[in-house]
């Protein structure tokens, strides 16, 4: 395994000093698989106070200590050093009530999550990998090391991390410890929302519909409005799939970015409850656009997602319905009230949505909405209060004042939208005076 000058230097300051020093977990697995690692973690049998004074000359990021972990900052990054430990009595299915400091490796290892992320590496003495994390990366498998029940009793989140390491690696889990994941689940409700949160966040660019498909028991007990959707058929002969297999092909159907992964996966969550057999024989879901909506916004509040997020989340279901033409004037409207980004990524989820029905069905015609958007860029449209020819101070020397001023731009803008008034000086005011004055 290759390491870094820089964080070879960190081994070597340690080892210099008779101490034992191994690169370990991330950084050994994504170096198996052929991956450039994003940072890497060493571990040592020296204790906090022996690591400060190794590395007396460089900064140090000490806000880990009582952890047994000293960041050293290097010219390569920083590098978090962690005296090897074990822990034990974990309270809230998260925290460990006690640390330990160990002197061997093995036990450093032994408290690790999964086998692939359980192994370490020294220049000086090899590779360590005492639970088979090697061979289970080979054979493409995620196995919890030790005990599974144990492991995700101990710490829920790990049930979590082991979607995201599964999908990210193409990793199957085993069957203990498949089994544990599902029958511990009901424990990651006791996790903070912070961190559950996080680890969707982490997981959402990178699932496909089958990653969906296969661990949604877990995502249901997270995000239990899910549940509904799952095996709900849609009865309509515009849909093949359930309400939840459409939402898993609309997740992978949209860009790797997170609002619009959010967005695909809480378009629909408000089918079930808008549900109703037509006279036609067809289920239909009126309203089910603006109950998602909401329902993401409460699901998103409750996970404590940043408000930006919630809020782009919020507005992209809402209308997720709403079918857009490539026509100018209309989507000058658009560009308008939402800006371009927001146009952008409303035109991707329902072409998403459109495509993952599971029968050929309508399409959108994206290609044709993006000349005509890329034409509005091009003309250097006027789209904003700000962009007219005359603003506040011109209506003002022209005797306007108060509310009149805004209500004025207002009423000129939404005239140029719409081609009535040319964008010109002279033009906007020659109108101003045939309204006002
Ligand atoms: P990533 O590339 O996502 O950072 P990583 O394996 O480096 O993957 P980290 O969260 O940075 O993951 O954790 C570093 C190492 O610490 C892991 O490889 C694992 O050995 C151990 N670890 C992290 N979190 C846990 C946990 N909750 N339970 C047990 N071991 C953990
Ligand atoms: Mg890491």
């Amino acid at each position: 395994m290759h390491l870094p000058e820089y964080v070879r230097q960190c081994v070597d300051a340690l080892e210099r000093l008779g101490f034992a020093c191994y690169a370990v977990g991330g950084c050994v697995r994504d170096s198996l698989l052929g991956l450039v690692p994003q940072d890497y973690d060493l571990c040592t049998d020296a204790l906090p106070a022996q690591i400060k004074t190794a590395f007396a000359d460089f900064q140090l990021v000490l806000a880990g200590e009582k952890h047994g972990t000293v960041g050293v900052i290097t010219d390569g990054g920083v590098v978090e050093i962690t005296t090897f430990r074990t822990e034990g009595d974990y309270a809230d299915n998260r925290h460990p009530g006690w640390v330990k400091f160990e002197k061997s490796i093995e036990a450093d290892l032994s408290r690790r999550d999964f086998t692939v992320n359980a192994m370490a590496y020294s220049p000086s003495r090899g590779f360590a990998d005492p639970f088979g994390g090697q061979k289970d990366l080979e054979n493409h498998i995620l196995r919890a090391v030790g005990d599974a029940d144990e492991r995700f009793t101990e710490d829920a989140l790990r049930i979590l991390r082991g979607v995201r390491f599964a999908v990210r690696y193409h990793l199957k889990p085993e069957e203990n410890t498949m089994q544990a994941m599902l029958s511990k689940a009901g424990l990651l409700d006791h996790i903070a929302r912070e961190r559950v949160f996080d680890e969707l966040c982490k997981l959402l660019p990178l699932v496909a519909a089958k990653d969906l498909l296969n661990f949604g028991p877990i995502l249901a007990q997270v995000i239990t409005e899910l549940k509904p959707t799952m095996g709900f058929e849609q009865h309509n002969r515009n849909h093949s799939y359930d309400v939840y297999t459409h939402i898993c092909h609309v997740v992978e159907a949209v860009p790797r970015e997170l609002s619009l992964r959010w967005a695909a996966l809480l378009h629909d969550i408000g089918k079930p409850g808008t549900f109703f057999m037509g006279e036609d024989g067809q289920g239909h879901f009126y309203g089910h656009d603006r109950l998602s909506a909401d329902m993401a916004d409460e699901i998103l509040r409750r996970l404590k997602a940043p408000n930006a997020l919630r809020e782009e989340v919020v507005f992209l279901i809402a209308h997720h319905m709403m079918r857009p033409e490539p026509d100018k004037k209309l989507l000058r409207r658009h560009l308008s009230k939402w800006g371009a980004q927001r146009l952008d990524k409303l035109l991707l989820l329902q072409r998403a949505d459109l495509g993952s029905k599971g029968v050929p069905g309508k399409t959108l015609p994206f290609e044709e909405i993006r000349a005509v958007m890329d034409e509005i860029a091009a003309e250097n449209s006027c789209l904003t209060v700000k962009d007219l020819a005359v603003n506040g101070h011109d209506l003002m020397d022209l005797g306007l004042s108060g509310q009149a001023v805004g209500n004025c731009l207002n009423t000129l803008l939404s005239r140029v939208l719409d081609e009535e008034l040319p964008n010109e000086k002279s033009a906007l005011i020659a109108e101003i005076r045939r309204m006002y004055l």
